[in-house]
């Protein structure tokens, strides 16, 4: 039984006390602590070692009362504030939030340029090119989009909004000088990556030689760092770049009907 409009504060602090301190996502089991007992989502825990709200270091300890708890509740959708009048179990309501009509969205460089900006997804587009214009990368069509990366561009560390496909992506480029390697990284800004890849092709002698690289976008709570590390990125070889010099880099985001969990470089 519900009672709109009454929310006794008790119930409230449980909901925050469930809600990771990084994705701001309520966290399902296994809820693990830091050494000073703050709570983190198992999601976030893969991706970091130290303590978002502390940064002491992370333990494997369990918290297993908070976690049964959680298996007991029915969650109000996070974007109630906003209108949305949806209440769900523990398992749906990470995936109801994602498609919530009422979700509003962080501004995709709220960590990297640490803007708090929050919108509707229609109105991110605007707020990117007017407060981040330099970090726009443009040129779009329909269902592909297609951008050229002047050679110097390659050799620094950056990141780029780009918008393709009706979707909001952002794109994560780094150059491992130890490793010898140009990485890129397209995460597509919502909860999940979606069938969206992306691909790199360079050209040399007039396009008559070419190289195509390509991968599945990631999600937006996928840690970049984690992404690098793990290899899933695009990952060019110094060598190659230097043989492409003098072509065209092509950075080309499809829309793709293939599943991006299961298909890997094409
Ligand atoms: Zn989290
Ligand atoms: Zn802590
Ligand atoms: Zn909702
Ligand atoms: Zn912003």
């Amino acid at each position: 039984m519900s009672h709109a409009g009454s929310k006794p504060a008790g119930r409230q602090s449980v909901f925050q006390t469930l809600t990771c301190p990084l994705c701001r996502e309520y966290m399902c089991p296994p809820i693990t602590l830091c050494q000073a007992g703050h709570n983190i989502c198992s999601r976030c825990r893969s991706g970091t070692e130290k303590c978002p709200s502390c940064e002491r270091p992370l333990l494997d300890t369990r918290n297993v009362a908070l976690e049964t708890i959680a298996r007991n509740l029915v969650y109000p959708c996070r974007f109630s504030p906003a209108g949305c009048r949806g209440k769900f179990r523990m398992d749906d309501v990470g995936k109801h939030h994602a498609q919530c009509p009422h979700r509003s969205y962080d501004c995709p460089l709220r960590e990297l340029e640490g803007c708090k900006w929050t919108g509707r997804f229609g109105e991110i587009r605007e707020h990117v090119e007017t407060r981040h214009s330099t970090a726009v990368m443009a040129a779009s069509q329909e269902q592909e989009a297609t951008w050229e990366l002047s050679n110097p561009e390659c050799f620094h560390n950056s990141h780029h909004v780009l918008f393709a496909c009706a979707e909001v992506f952002v794109l994560y480029k780094r150059f491992d000088i130890s490793h010898r390697k140009l990485c890129l990284s397209v995460h597509r800004c919502g909860e999940s990556p979606g069938p969206f890849r992306y691909s790199l092709r360079l050209d040399k002698n007039g396009g008559r030689q070419s190289v195509v690289l390509s991968d599945a976008a990631h999600g937006q709570a996928e840690n970049v760092e984690q992404v690098f590390l793990s290899g899933e990125c695009i990952k060019v070889d110094f060598d190659m770049l230097m043989a492409f010099v003098k072509g065209t880099r092509l950075l080309r985001i499809m829309a793709t009907s293939e599943c991006a969990s299961c298909g890997h470089n094409v």
